[in-house]
């Protein structure tokens, strides 16, 4: 079946005065050829740029103004000829070059098509591909890094040395078995796979632990603002959002229409939950009575519990301090500008181990405080995302969870005494379970790559 060429509205990340229609597929050239009016674009260089004009074929008229750039299969992002429009008249003109292309032959691409179509020529494995879907959902800058390393392959490189270890391991255990007249062998290769199945073990854990900052970084840290009435909510979310690059998403498909705010903070994307909430009743406790407040405080990752410096602990303090127990809270002791009423040690004793900040919001103290706060909550133990491989995808996750059982279902067997060969089962599956996040062929046999690799003394 003949490949077909596709087209979209591929404009870069941030919003630039320049919007690119892009065509990928064995007809991109001609058909931007045919409706170029400048060099002949089937006769120019690969990877050259050319200034014309766009003609509208239907009225033979020009339409728009642009730069052309031709790529030429196969180095390209998705292994065919590619063919990327440059418009500078911003959206209407982007649309319209849209239109003429759509009308002359091409196909409105799929979301993701074009990441597909290289996943599918080979350009990219199947955790490069989910990293770019990432990417375009990326909601800052950090999570922006973090599937910009998983697309220059970082993961894929980390699994695929796990994979080369167990492979190397099978191979070495292969050879024992087939030659059990050595006596001391079996006892070699037993302790081998005990000691490699460990180091894997101990890696794909590290990995899973990676999965709460990955998703975080994708998703936002779920934040809750809660505390009694006229204690500063408001102006806390309203600090946030103001002093930080906010995005706002709406959320289809819930009851109401939820609308969910991003802030920046320190590179933490903070989801702030059921701002519309707060923002129409002022107190999420009284709107949705201490019951259901207590289900939305249990999807929260993070609890911002604010305080009156200037009005002392009561009940309902107390009944929001009991109702967050083993949660993860910051306490903003706020109005710090008031005649003190509140017993801060008191506060610290409920607190626990939690971080109790200090703030008067109306004079913007104590916020940067805060911050370094809520990023510490993150980046516990001075991770640091630049160093790190973060694994922030739902399905590597799940193969993850699969393969580390697979591990101890092997390292159970070894300490209950299982044969070697009945071992092996496992520490298979878990080679096969680590192919699968990075797309490779679970039907490749392993014994083929065992012989490609090791010829096993044939
Ligand atoms: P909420 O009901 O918890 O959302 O509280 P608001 O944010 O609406 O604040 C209630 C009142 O306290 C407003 O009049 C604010 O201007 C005021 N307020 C907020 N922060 C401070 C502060 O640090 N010091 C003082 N003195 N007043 C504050
Ligand atoms: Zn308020």
């Amino acid at each position: 079946m003949e490949t077909d060429t596709i087209t979209a509205i591929s404009t870069p990340m941030g919003e630039g005065a320049i919007a690119i229609v892009r065509l990928s597929g064995p007809q991109a050239v001609s058909i931007a050829g045919d409706l170029f009016r400048g060099k002949d674009l089937n006769e120019v260089d690969s990877h050259t740029m050319h200034y014309g004009k766009i003609i509208d074929p239907d009225t033979g008229e020009t339409a728009e103004e642009v730069m052309v750039s031709v790529m030429r299969a196969p180095k390209t992002f998705t292994r065919e000829d590619i063919v990327e429009i440059n418009c500078h008249g911003g959206l209407v003109s982007v649309n319209r070059v849209l239109e003429i292309v759509l009308a002359s032959g091409g196909r409105l691409a799929e979301p993701g098509e074009f990441t597909k179509r290289a996943f599918l020529n080979g350009r990219i494995d199947l955790s490069q591909a989910e990293a770019v879907m990432d990417l375009i959902r990326a909601k800052t800058d950090r999570a922006m890094n973090v599937a910009l390393k998983q697309m220059d392959g970082r993961l894929s490189n980390l699994i695929q040395q796990l994979r080369q270890k167990l492979l190397e391991t099978l191979a070495h255990v292969e050879v024992n078995i087939d030659y059990p007249e050595y006596d001391d062998v079996e006892e070699m290769s037993h302790e081998m796979m005990e000691q490699k199945t460990k180091e894997v073990h101990e890696e794909v854990s590290n990995l899973l632990q990676t999965a709460r900052q990955g998703k975080i970084l994708r998703e936002g840290l779920g934040t809750a603002i809660i505390g009694r009435p006229n204690v500063g909510k408001s102006s806390l979310m309203n600090t946030l959002v103001h002093e930080n690059k906010a995005i706002v998403t709406e959320v289809p498909g819930t009851t109401r229409d939820v609308i969910e705010e991003y802030v920046n903070v320190r590179g933490v994307p903070l989801r702030l939950i059921d701002t519309a909430g707060i923002r129409e009743t002022e107190d999420i406790v009284e709107r949705i009575g201490v019951e259901r407040s207590r289900q939305v405080l249990e999807e929260a990752d993070l609890i911002l519990l604010v305080l009156n410096y200037g009005d002392e602990l009561n009940d309902d303090d107390k009944q929001l301090f009991e109702a967050l127990r083993d949660m993860n809270i910051i306490v903003i002791v706020n109005k710090m500008d008031l005649e003190p009423k509140l017993d801060i040690d008191q506060v610290k004793e409920f607190a626990g181990d939690n971080p109790v900040i200090s703030t008067s919001l109306i004079h913007e103290k104590g916020v940067d405080q805060l911050e370094n706060a809520i990023a510490d909550t993150f980046f516990e133990g001075e991770l640091d995302a630049g160093d790190m491989t973060y694994v922030s995808n739902v399905r590597h996750v799940q193969l993850l969870k699969q393969a580390k059982q697979a591990l101890e279902d092997a390292q159970n067997g070894m300490e209950m005494g299982v044969p070697l060969d009945m071992v092996q089962i496992d520490v298979t599956r878990t080679w096969e379970i680590l192919g699968e996040i990075i797309g490779d062929t679970v039907h490749e046999s392993l014994i083929d790559q065992l012989f490609s690799q090791f010829c096993l003394g044939k």
